[in-house]
């Protein structure tokens, strides 16, 4: 595994743990019967069943504005570790299913290898949330972005590291205000 996926991954592994930490989209969206949170300004979206959360679509099949072999790599080891996308949720009326590895039980079937957008994607109210409480100002478009260039290999070492550093800062941005832990894998759903 090349340097630079390995930074990838590291910065997943961060922002996974910031999701775990801020404890947010569980009691907040997807415990709701329907989300309270607009995903579109487009009407359908508004009454999605809170356990979708914010995963109504084949994210992880996103297409970056340039393709890499790195990406590539990264869709395999998916498919290896956890299969193909199969969701056997009901189908939600108006929309369809939810993303192909969504599940109802546990949400994000995908603990890692994850598409950019999967990774970074904050709404709205969690992204409001977050600069009030924690003065973190989270821009999901630009942090998809930068990973995006990550993979492409357009940073160099010290960006990369500095893009490390910042994910860890706000973990421990939030655990210095929230104190230890208090997620619980089991109710959760959707962690991105
Ligand atoms: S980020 Fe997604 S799952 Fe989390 S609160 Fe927002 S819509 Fe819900
Ligand atoms: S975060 Fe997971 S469930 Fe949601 S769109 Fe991405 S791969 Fe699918």
């Amino acid at each position: 595994m090349t340097e630079i996926i390995e930074s990838y991954l590291e910065i997943e592994r961060a922002k996974n743990t910031f999701f775990e930490e801020l404890d947010f989209c569980s009691p907040n969206c997807i415990q709701k019967p329907f989300s309270n949170f607009k995903l579109s300004k487009r009407g359908r979206m508004l009454t999605l069943p809170g356990y979708v959360g914010c995963c109504p679509r084949d994210y992880f099949d996103s297409i970056m504005d340039t393709d890499s072999l790195r990406l590539e790599w990264i869709r395999l080891e998916r498919k290896n570790k956890f299969g193909k996308p199969k969701n056997k949720d009901p189908k939600i009326p108006m929309i369809g299913r939810a993303c192909g590895y969504h599940s109802r039980e546990t949400g994000c079937r995908l603990t890692s290898y994850k598409q950019p957008i999967c990774i970074s994607y904050v709404c709205n109210e969690l992204k409001e949330y977050v600069s009030n409480t924690f003065d973190i100002h989270l821009d999901p478009v630009v942090e998809g972005k930068r990973l995006e260039q990550l993979l492409i290999g357009e940073l160099s070492k010290q960006e990369i590291n500095n893009l490390i550093i910042q994910e860890w800062e706000h973990v421990a941005q939030v655990r210095a205000i929230n104190g230890s832990s208090h997620y619980d894998r089991t109710l959760t759903s959707c962690v991105r």
